[in-house]
């Protein structure tokens, strides 16, 4: 049978980048993986297909010999080595394994390998993502919640070896459990040996031969835990806390993965959050400003009383030292600010309107200026 074009194969151009023909092999691999395809022989030709024209293409060398001399500059169409018998799956696995990255596994929900490449595998659970809603109280004195997470567990009736009995798994035949394989290539380099995760356990270095009836073979179900954070003090909208090995675990034994919990600030009523400062803006009459009172402003626990001084002006910013939150890193506390506004009345009476009209004149209601230039002194950075 003639070989196809290897650029037809992949579906790209002649001038096509080392980028894009990886991208084409990918689609291709992924479009007729025997994972996706089981039993279907025209998907796996046209697997191995791909898999030969990218190993073609995707060599700088290979590429150019393929360019000037087509399929007999490769090797391909009259050697007996190298391609002329075709790839076996084993190799295609060994060799361009990489190159699905986490995609292929038939287990959802899982990713990442654990382990350094060329070792056994050990599978590490994917890391579960929470959200953790929290008022300023909470914020301010840290807390402990418990919450319910969904979550996968090691099967308790294999133990998470996915296994069905102590004969249902065994070593891998292939690798003899080392998880690795070591394949001899030969490039125009000479012989390279090159070790590659082994294809038929996955670098697990074992296989269940007969699956746990209550996982499927996956050493891991899917259950409700309850899990206990403590919240530490001071934290803010958006942060991330991790807990480690408390995400979901991994199949066939291994690393747990995370939990991230992600920090929600649920809005104060009253006060706003400046950092580690909280912001309360305080309204009084004209009466109260003038002649001076006591109030209440709110904080975190409570309300605390605050002492107004006769002539307090609008704009003027109190300050309680403390009242604020705890930063994360415990260095001191920040402060309640209260920012003073004055309600000035919107209806009047006829007996206020003849009040204030007998005192328009009088000297004390007169806007003085040491006092016009100390405001403005308050807003002087909002113009610089
Ligand atoms: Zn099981
Ligand atoms: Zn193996």
């Amino acid at each position: 049978m003639a070989k196809r074009d290897y650029y037809e194969v992949l579906g790209v151009e002649k001038n096509a980048s080392a980028d894009e023909i990886k991208k084409a092999y990918r689609k291709k691999a992924i479009q007729f993986h025997p994972d996706k395809n089981p039993g279907d022989k025209q998907a796996e030709e046209n697997f191995k297909e791909a898999a030969e024209a990218y190993d073609v293409l995707s060599d700088p060398q290979k590429r150019q010999r393929y360019d000037q001399f087509g399929h007999a500059g490769v090797g391909g169409a009259s050697q007996g080595g190298g391609f002329g018998g075709g790839m076996s799956m084993e190799d295609i696995f060994s060799q361009f394994g990489d190159i699905f990255g986490g995609h292929f596994g038939g287990f959802g929900g899982f990713s990442g390998f654990g382990g350094s490449r060329g070792g056994r595998r050990v599978n590490r659970g994917s890391d579960l993502r929470v959200k953790v809603k929290l008022n300023l109280k909470e914020i301010a004195n840290g807390v402990e919640k418990k919450i319910k997470v969904k979550k996968y567990v090691p099967c308790s009736h294999c133990h998470g070896s996915g296994a069905e009995g102590s004969d249902g798994v065994k070593t891998c035949d292939t690798c003899k459990g080392c998880g690795v394989v070591t394949r001899i290539a030969n490039t125009i380099l000479g012989q390279m040996q090159t070790q590659t995760t082994c294809p038929t356990c996955g670098g697990e270095g074992k296989i269940v031969v007969k699956k746990c009836t209550e996982c499927n073979g996956e050493g891991v179900v899917r259950d409700d835990e309850i899990i206990t954070i403590n919240i530490p003090s001071g934290v803010a909208e958006g942060m991330q806390l991790s807990m480690n090995g408390k995400g979901n675990a991994a199949r066939h034994g291994g690393i747990n993965g995370d939990l991230l919990i992600l920090i929600e600030e649920e809005p104060h009523p009253e006060l706003i959050r400046d950092e580690n400062d909280l912001l309360y803006n305080l309204l009084l009459s004209v009466p109260q400003a003038a002649l001076g009172a006591t109030v209440e402003v709110p904080t975190i626990d409570g309300k605390a009383k605050l002492k107004i001084e006769p002539g307090t002006q609008p704009g003027k910013v109190l300050r309680l030292r403390n009242k604020g939150l705890p930063s994360i890193n415990s260095y001191g506390t920040g402060d309640l600010l209260v920012n003073v506004s004055v309600y000035i009345p919107e209806t009047l009476s006829s007996t206020e309107k003849e009040t204030l009209n007998g005192l328009k004149n009088s000297p004390n209601f007169q806007p003085d200026k040491t006092m016009k230039e100390k405001i403005f002194s308050r807003f002087k950075h909002l113009f610089d």
